[in-house]
């Protein structure tokens, strides 16, 4: 029975693409299974909540979260979802009650989606928001940004409007390595501490603005020699 109905979903979904324009199909970075991504002609996401948002991808990151998806270290990501929880673009499309953006405005993505209600998001703590659509969602368990569209829930949390004298290359990372740096070093309460040579131990030394780097077993030398020229010591 159950393989029935999937079945009877597959040839829907089958006759849907057959019957689409151009315009609708776009290529999405897919994960496939462990070990296999791949680039697949999708259809563009439409909004589906009113609190949703569709955005125009114009930069995307890789984080080193897709590779441990890729890996298996992830058994929460779906199969068939496409990847990438860390872009720029603009605004397609929003839902009827979307307040803080509006069609056109650039802006950035942020990696967690949350609801803003549930007993986690009023105490701060987003990555456990406990609706479907919440905490990472996005390139996880819903289809994410390394798309030419990504369809965002709560756009009105996780959407912020990129200022006319800032890139989308500067802005890039405020959705999730910049931010997570950032996170790191205000709840850890630290102030002169660095550990590592990775991106978001990075933007944790920034955040911090005085540094030490701790350990030396990164293979990245790039990252690293830029982590030590960033610290004190
Ligand atoms: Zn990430
Ligand atoms: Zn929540």
């Amino acid at each position: 029975m159950i393989k029935e109905i999937c079945f009877a979903n597959e040839i829907i979904i089958f006759a849907r693409y057959i019957l689409m324009n151009e315009e609708d199909i776009m290529l999405a970075y897919t994960y496939i299974e462990h070990g296999k991504f791949e680039l697949q002609e999708k259809a563009r996401p439409e909004i589906k909540d009113s609190r949703d948002a569709v955005v125009r991808v114009t930069l995307g990151s890789i984080c080193t979260s897709d590779l441990h998806i890729k890996h298996g270290s992830v058994p929460r990501a779906v199969p068939g979802i496409t990847v990438g929880h860390e872009m720029v673009g603009v605004v397609e499309q929003v839902g009827a009650d979307v307040t803080s953006v509006k069609p056109g405005d650039r802006v950035t993505v942020n990696v967690e989606t949350f609801c803003g209600e549930c007993f986690f998001c009023k105490h701060g703590y987003v990555n456990n928001c406990t609706d479907p659509n919440g905490g990472w969602a996005l390139g996880c368990r819903i289809d994410g940004g390394q798309a030419e569209y990504v369809r965002v829930p709560y756009a009105d949390q996780g959407l912020n409007r990129i200022p006319d004298t800032v890139s989308d290359e500067q802005a890039l990372f405020v959705g999730d390595v910049l931010a997570t740096g950032f996170w790191a070093a205000r709840i850890s309460e630290i102030t002169e501490v660095q550990i590592g040579g990775g991106c978001s131990s990075r933007y944790c030394s920034e955040c911090l603005r005085k540094s030490f780097v701790v350990g030396g077993g990164d293979r990245h030398w790039n990252r690293w020699t830029l982590s030590r020229k960033r610290a004190i010591a």
